[in-house]
């Protein structure tokens, strides 16, 4: 549909942007379902969030998606934060309710719909260990809890990390623990699901982060790294017989969730899928 003066435009906000496949996905989506709307990436320095947020206001943008780093620091510029994004501390959606300008996490929930939808994984009452206790871990973990998940481990090469960020979760009603990465050898045999969170593996020639010889057969290994498609975490799982994902489900469903909120429309979760070789 081309631009014109009705449509409504929403985009992502980042530093740097320019890697982001999300315009891509969200515009080949409004281009299916013929929704006059449009997603731009703005590549948007750490100093200048508030003006962007402010722009986006001036402008009547519909919403937007932030990514790093801006994800903590942009709640600042919001008139509220949904109870999702309150409990993660961060947010990657933003839109327009009555009015006021609304900061929500979809990263969890994206993750749990793939698991569910793409995978056919129920989560509650498994045992899970979460490699990496930043953003991610933190999202991931929460979405986890309310769906139900028996035990919770976060393992971390910053200990205090995961103590400090399984101590939130505390009084959710789980058992949840944080400790290092060097000591989970125990965790991670036992766990029915281990989930790396941490950004190593993105880059040719990061370490293994665990000994694959931990992992077991039938456990479940899930990196949400997508690119590469199958980092050498996988690669290990998958020579020990566990059954494993790359982060790619992730990242459509909590596009998909996004898109849903901005349009009110279901998103076409496969024609977003298709986007990706
Ligand atoms: P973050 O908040 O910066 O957290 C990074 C984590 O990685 C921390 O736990 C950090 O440990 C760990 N780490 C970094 N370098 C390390 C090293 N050399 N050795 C051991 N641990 C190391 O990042 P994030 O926002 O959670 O994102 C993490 C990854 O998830 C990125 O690769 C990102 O692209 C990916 N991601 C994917 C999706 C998706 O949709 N599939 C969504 C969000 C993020 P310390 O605390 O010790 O520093």
């Amino acid at each position: 549909m081309p631009i014109n003066g009705q449509t409504k435009v929403v985009g992502i906000i980042g530093d740097p942007v320019k890697h982001s496949l999300s315009p891509q996905m969200h515009n080949v989506a409004f281009k299916h379902l013929n929704l006059d709307f449009v997603y731009i990436p703005f590549h948007v320095k750490p100093e200048s969030v508030g003006e962007a947020i402010k722009g986006m206001r001036a402008l009547a943008m519909v919403g937007l998606n932030v990514t790093v780093p801006h994800k903590i620091e942009v709640m600042k510029y919001l008139d509220e934060v949904s109870p999702d994004a309150k409990a993660i501390g961060a947010v990657n959606t933003i839109f327009f309710k009555d009015n006021k300008c609304i900061g929500d996490n979809t990263d969890g929930r994206g993750f749990i719909r793939a698991l569910i939808e793409d995978e056919g994984i129920i989560i509650a009452g498994k045992s899970v260990v979460i490699l990496g206790a930043g953003g991610s871990a933190r999202a991931i973990g929460h979405s986890l809890i309310k769906d139900g998940v028996g035990r919770l481990i976060f393992c971390n090469r910053t200990v205090s990390k995961a103590e400090s960020i399984a101590g939130s979760f505390q009084s959710m009603g789980i058992s949840v623990a944080g400790m290092g990465i060097i000591d989970s050898r125990d965790e991670i045999a036992q766990a029915d699901m281990i989930i790396n969170t941490t950004s190593i593996g993105m880059k040719q020639g990061d370490p293994l982060l665990i000994n694959p010889e931990w992992i077991r057969k039938r456990q479940i290994v899930y990196d949400i790294i997508y690119s590469p498609p199958e980092t050498l975490l996988l690669q290990a799982a998958k020579a020990r017989g566990a059954r494993v994902m790359n982060g790619l489900g992730m990242l459509i469903h909590q596009g998909a969730l996004a898109f849903e909120i901005w349009t009110g429309c279901p998103a076409p979760v496969e024609v977003m899928r298709n986007v990706f070789p």
